[in-house]
This record gives structure tokens, sequence and C-alpha cells, in this order.
């Protein structure tokens, strides 16, 4: 894990959205904002301006950093509550929208509890989705599949920023919702067979030598 680079927790939504998504602005360091991006700075803003506070039994800790150097992920959370009698830590992330088909938002609240329990040692079971959208939070149990599931995805998120890989563009619905479309230019770019015919002509070079 020594010469790897962490996987940023953000890194893994980016991924979940598009692979491709992920290593542009992860590898190649690209970044643009649309309605999109600029409503989730907003919200998260929000979020994390709130000064830590305690309500009942209950701390709430606003944007707090972590880094996991085993697992070999680092972040910030939205909110962690701890239970001031029992200790218990609670990972809450806040989204934008509200719940869609698959498991990607849990994926990355297992990924931040697993970032807490290597910090504390502490075993943690259930952290929160709070969706803006619907105004409703969700409970999510961090089951041996979801943790198994989760470390996979960190892994193959692991390869890819570790890699100059850039994977090929799939024009899909999604695309217009991406905010890197102008630079991306996946309608032209998966015509592109330019690389293709480049290295065909290497290979053939090669053959005749
Ligand atoms: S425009 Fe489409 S293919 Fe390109 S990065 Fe965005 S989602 Fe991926």
């Amino acid at each position: 894990m020594d010469d790897l680079k962490l996987v940023p927790l953000s890194a893994l939504q980016h991924f979940a959205f598009c692979p491709r998504q992920c290593a542009l602005i992860h590898n190649e360091q690209v970044w643009a904002d649309n309605w999109h991006t600029a409503k989730g700075i907003l919200l998260h803003k929000r979020v994390d301006s709130g000064d830590p506070e305690s309500r009942k039994d209950v701390r709430f800790e606003r944007a707090v950093q972590v880094c996991a150097e085993q697992l070999g992920v680092i972040g910030k959370l939205d909110l962690v509550e701890k239970n001031l009698f029992t200790g218990q830590l609670t990972p809450v992330e806040y989204k934008k929208g509200k719940n869609k088909p698959g498991n990607w938002d849990k994926v990355q609240l297992c990924a931040q509890a697993l970032c807490l329990e290597e910090m504390t040692e502490q075993p943690i079971d259930v952290g929160y989705l709070w969706y803006w959208q619907t105004r409703r939070r969700e409970s999510v149990e961090f089951s041996a599949s979801l943790r198994l599931n989760t470390q996979h995805i960190i892994e193959e998120v692991r390869h890819l920023i570790n890699s100059d890989l850039l994977p090929k563009p799939v024009y899909e619905k999604k695309c217009q919702a991406c905010s890197l479309i102008d630079i991306c230019n996946p309608q032209h770019v998966a015509k592109d067979n330019s690389a293709d015919y480049i290295a065909a002509l290497f290979a053939m070079n090669r053959d005749i030598e």
C-alpha cells in the first residue's frame, strides 16, 4: 500500500457514476462545474458549516477528516454522531437527490464506516443516508456482503487511480448530467479509432523489422 495513492472517498462516487469521469478527475486533474455539482457543493457547504453540538445524548461532529492507511482510503465525512453514553459512532452522509436504484450510496457510506472502524478500533454496524429531495433519513446496515462489495470496489478504484488508464467513453443518457461532457466529448471520442490505428501501425512496423 506504501507506494500507492490513497483512494479519496469522493472517487468512489465518481467511479460509480462513470469510471472515465473518475479517471479524468483523479488521474488527469480535470474538473468542471455544472448545475448538479454546484447544488452538491452548496449542500455540503451548508452541512459542513455547522459547529459541533450536543443534543440530548448525542454529539454531532461535522466535516470529519478520516485517513485509514490499511484500507488505503482518505476523505471527509459529512457528519459523525457520537452517543455520549456508549461512545458508539454513526456516520451520516447527505445526498442532494433521492434514493437511487443500486447500492452505490450504501457503498460510499460503508467505506466511511470502514475508515472509522480502522481509526477507532470500534465496530460500526449502522449508518444513515439523508436525502435532500425527500428529506428522508434511511438506515444502512453494514452487512458482511456490503463490506465485501465495498472493499472490492475500493480495490477497483485504487487500481484505476494508480494507473495511467483513461477508460473509453460510453455515451449514455447520464452524460447529459455530467459536468465533464464538453471535455470528455463522448459522442466523438467513442467513434475515434485513431489510437487503435496508431497502435496497429506500430505493431505492423515491429513485425516488418
Ligand atoms: S460525459 Fe459520459 S462518458 Fe464522459 S465522463 Fe461524463 S459520464 Fe463519463
